[in-house]
């Protein structure tokens, strides 16, 4: 949907999606989030409810410090109260003590909540409605009215919900929201009541819709059809209940680009503490990977065969996944992007495809380890080389007392890059993390980067269901070293052997990347004694300097 007009683009992430059952942002979160909608070029960041908590208080006092560009901070809060004059309203005050460009009121609009929550006459709502937006217009730029409920308000009694909204906009509101807040309207309705309060009204009209029928983004859209100009929702579409429009799906459906999308609501999920949808309409990171080999071989030739945008724009990458539906072309693809392509030939690439469905049917996924399969298709090339030999490990698992913890120790032998064996013993919370650190050990003298490293997640998959503790276990592994990011597979009936795998890759990938010579490694303290007596890991005993098997 081509956009010949201005949208402004109202977030509501620190306030409405906030009331999402599991999200607390700490007030520095909230800045953190607010300079980056900033970035982003977002017109109008809602900053919270400073009448209704102190962490909103405070995020108003610190938002000043910020030198924000573009955007203008909004204080929410909600019309006066029914027996007390605008100017007497405490909560109005405190709105007005976050001294910001930008007051957003909300207000009813629906003779239900009128009668039944206020309990309050019809007339007595217009004349609240009016008041607080007079007497806000008085001291603030810029007001804006949230008309809640107005569309179901519109379905029952049209005539007094036109009556609210022309109520505020005789007081001067600068723009008025309509809000589907209960999330029950579609689009038609939504589209039939914003025609109407455009009619009806001096001022710009606004959109603000809730996701409990899945079609907050679908509303939106109808309402700027039918002339909204304004549109208020959250990142990742946060909020009470199903939650708020999706303002990362509106952007994207607005044709708007913008290059830090993916990278805001990444930040958003990260500080909610939410695992990112993989799913997310623009963001995901599922939204450009194809993995069917008719898709692939198709986007090779042409992207628009099965992109409908490209995905940079919008700071997201195109994916190709590899698979048992893989073809020639994504082993293609992939060999392009790692910039092999020109020195496989046509029997090396059928080799490869062999060997990927030969793994793939005994269980194992490229899918999310993509250094793995770099790895594999090196070693068909015969271009990586292994960086050193694993002789042996062992690990146990010790309990001592019901109340306590386990901890696991591994111990590990491996002959280094100059020939010389060593056995290295580590401590850790469970196994994986004991091998990961006495490998780890062993390493680092030879190739330092590797301290630098560590594993980013870890997933253990039970691929056989009915064989109970005999099944087979698939585990991925991603690791980072602060500049990029890459996933490892091992698969076996023993967890701790296909950890290994997937660790052994992870650390293999790292150091053909990284294409640094080994370090001579310094001829350490070899009598047996414990190098560090405070603690269990970090020794390091070399047992028969430069012994070759
Ligand atoms: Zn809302």
């Amino acid at each position: 949907m081509a956009v010949a007009k201005k949208i402004q683009i109202y977030d509501t992430t620190l306030r409405d999606g906030c009331q999402s059952e599991d999200v607390s942002l700490t007030t520095a979160d909230k800045l953190q989030i607010a300079e980056r909608l900033d970035d982003l070029g977002i017109d109008y960041i809602e900053g919270g409810w400073p009448g209704s908590n102190a962490r909103d208080a405070a995020f108003f006092q610190e938002v000043k410090r910020l030198k924000l560009r573009h955007a203008k901070i909004a204080a929410f809060g909600s019309t006066r109260r029914a027996n007390i004059r605008a100017s007497a309203d405490r909560n109005l005050q405190l709105m007005l003590d976050a001294d910001t460009p930008v007051a957003t009121v909300v207000g009813k609009t629906w003779d239900l909540h009128v009668r039944e929550a206020l309990r309050i006459s019809l007339a007595a709502n217009l004349e609240i409605l009016n008041d607080t937006i007079a007497y806000l217009k008085k001291h603030v730029d810029e007001v804006i009215f949230d008309a809640e409920h107005f569309f179901d308000g519109y379905a029952n009694n049209p005539e007094f919900a036109i009556d609210c909204i022309k109520a505020v906009d005789d007081a001067g509101a600068d723009l008025i929201c309509l809000c589907d807040t209960n999330g029950g309207r579609m689009p038609w309705e939504i589209e039939e009541a914003t025609k109407a309060a455009i009619v009806a009204l001096r001022a710009p009209v606004g959109i603000h819709c809730h996701n409990d029928s899945e079609v907050a983004v679908a509303n939106t859209l109808a309402a700027i059809r039918s002339g909204a100009v304004q549109v208020q929702g959250t990142i990742n579409g946060l909020g009470e209940r199903c939650g708020n429009a999706n303002l990362v799906s509106i952007i994207g459906n607005l044709q708007l680009k913008l290059k830090t999308l993916k990278e805001t609501s990444m930040l958003v999920y990260e500080l909610a503490n939410i695992i990112p949808n993989r799913r997310q309409a623009y963001v995901g990171g599922s939204a450009f990977a194809h993995k069917a080999g008719l898709h692939v071989s198709g986007i090779q030739r042409n992207v628009h065969t099965y992109e409908h945008v490209d995905p940079v724009l919008l700071g997201n990458d195109r994916r190709v996944l590899l698979s048992e539906l893989s073809g020639r072309a994504n082993i293609l693809y992939k060999t392009r992007e790692f910039g092999i392509e020109s020195e496989l030939t046509k029997e090396q690439i059928a080799a490869l495809l062999d060997e990927l469905k030969r793994l793939e049917a005994l269980g194992y996924t490229f899918d999310g380890a993509d250094a793995s399969f770099e790895l594999l298709m090196l070693r068909t090339l015969g271009r990586v080389k292994d960086h050193f030999n694993f002789i042996s490990f062992r690990v146990f698992d010790d309990k001592w007392h019901e109340e306590q913890a386990p901890f696991s120790e591994a111990v590990i032998v491996i002959e280094g890059p100059d020939g010389r064996r060593t056995r290295n013993s580590a401590i850790g919370n469970g196994p994986v993390n004991a091998l990961d650190s006495a490998l780890r050990q062993a390493l680092v003298p030879y190739y330092p980067s590797l301290a630098g490293m560590q594993l980013a997640d870890y997933k253990v998959r039970v691929l056989d269901n009915g064989a109970g503790t005999g099944a087979r276990v698939r585990v991925l592994i991603e690791s980072t070293d602060g500049r990029r990011r890459w996933g490892t597979v091992g698969l076996s009936s023993n967890v701790v052997e296909a950890s290994w795998q997937a660790l052994v890759d992870s650390v293999e990938f790292k150091l053909h990347k990284d294409n640094v010579k080994p370090k001579t490694r310094p001829l350490a303290v070899s009598n047996g004694a414990r190098r560090n007596a405070k603690s269990r890991g970090g020794e390091t005993i070399v047992n028969g300097v430069a012994a070759k098997p």
